[in-house]
């Protein structure tokens, strides 16, 4: 997967999630004074603003957050907030739409940067998985297969899932939604959206389900590059995507850095190849690693295999504790660091003028049915 580097604010990909253009005349990122006009900005939007910031933002970003979270509880906290006119996303373009989905009609979500997107999310387009979902139904495995789609994904993959009574999960929920697709709901198979890799690390480290029960479809290969037996055969079926940070440590990683650190802890993101689920020794979401590394007394050693942003942060918070990435390479997230301070202060003085820019809307239908998704997850026992 390669990942297309826009200049910031600028350009657009059209083989994205987003595919917008990103207009604006942006501050320039030499100015000193960005800090105090966003301050400014802010102050006089009061509360008809709400700024949310993902675990994963720049520093100077989050100093600017009302609240700070994963991307579920972001977007629980703007639908929270109903006095709040504007809602400013400082995450993803998948987390916005999320947002404007379950936020009312006379709330608008802004995403200071178009481009921000996900180039896990760009991994499973509607069309694609249109077609998968064809592909099973020529199979004969469509009637008993639920899909399960991973937060990180489009609205219109929620509301496929919607369409298909499935439900969305997080990676802190990953196993009560599998557990509900395959008991209560009935199904005898999950077609498991977009991320290959918390799928297969929840459905064999915690369901027991081994390698062989799981195939992975690959939208690029027809038919997903599997015969209708396999597609009968499995019980979860992957798509093939991951995440371009999480998918990027390595079992060598893991091995280089309990040789460097004595002792250390190694705590790894769900998202994280299998291989280097199974060399670390806590795995869990990102609020998840946030409570163990607050929670450890000092002088505890952590590796921590997840993005950079979130880990120097955590290093900085205890100074008393050693906090290392968990790979020597550095790996922020490309598309999260597209929201700077330029862009953040843009969209709220002209949120302050009176001007929304960067307006994140979903279709009403598809929003229907992502919303029945998303309450499906908001119901698992
Ligand atoms: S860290 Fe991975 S899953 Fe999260 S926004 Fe970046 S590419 Fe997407």
């Amino acid at each position: 997967m390669t990942i297309n580097l826009l200049l910031l604010g600028r350009g657009s990909d059209p083989a994205s999630e987003r595919g917008v253009d990103c207009p604006g005349e942006l501050p320039p990122a030499a100015d000193p004074d960005l800090a105090a006009r966003a301050a400014a900005a802010k102050a006089a939007l009061g509360d008809r603003v709400f700024v949310l910031g993902h675990h994963y933002q720049r520093d100077e970003v989050i100093a600017f957050a009302d609240v700070t979270g994963d991307s579920f509880k972001l977007a629980q906290q703007a639908a929270a907030r109903p006095q709040a006119e504007a809602i400013v996303f400082c995450g993803v373009h998948f987390m916005a739409e999320s947002a404007d989905i379950l936020t009312g009609p006379h709330q608008r979500v802004v995403l200071p940067d178009l481009a921000a997107g996900c180039s896990m999310a760009d991994m499973a387009t509607a069309e694609q998985v249109e077609q998968a979902f064809d592909d099973l139904l020529d199979a004969g495995a469509a009637a008993g297969t639920v899909p399960v789609s991973y937060m990180n994904s489009s609205a219109a993959i929620k509301a496929f899932t919607g369409r298909h009574d499935g439900t969305i999960c997080t990676s802190s929920n990953a196993k009560r939604a599998l557990d509900w697709a395959f008991g209560e709901r009935g199904g005898e198979r999950v077609l498991f959206l977009p991320d290959q890799h918390l799928g297969r690390n929840t459905a064999i480290g915690e369901l027991g389900m081994t390698e062989d029960d799981c195939v992975v479809y690959d939208p690029r290969r027809p038919g997903g590059g599997l015969a209708p037996r396999q597609l009968r055969e499995a019980k979860m079926i992957l798509w093939r995507g991951h995440c371009s940070v999480h998918g990027r440590f390595t079992r060598a990683s893991v091995d280089e850095v309990r040789a460097r650190v004595p002792g250390v802890t190694v705590l790894v993101h769900p998202e994280c190849q299998r291989e280097v689920v199974l060399g670390a020794d806590l795995v869990g979401s990102t609020e998840y690693i946030i409570s163990v590394v607050d929670a450890a007394p000092p002088g505890s050693a952590f590796a921590i295999g997840t993005e950079l942003n979130l880990v120097r942060r955590l290093a900085t918070r205890h100074p008393d504790k050693t906090i290392v990435f968990l790979d020597r390479t550095v790996c922020f997230c490309s598309t999260m660091n597209r929201i700077d301070m330029p862009h953040l202060v843009w969209a709220l003085e002209s949120l302050a003028r009176g001007e929304i820019v960067n307006q994140i809307t979903v279709d009403p239908d598809v929003a229907t049915y992502a919303r029945k998704a998303l309450d499906q997850m908001l119901a698992l026992p």
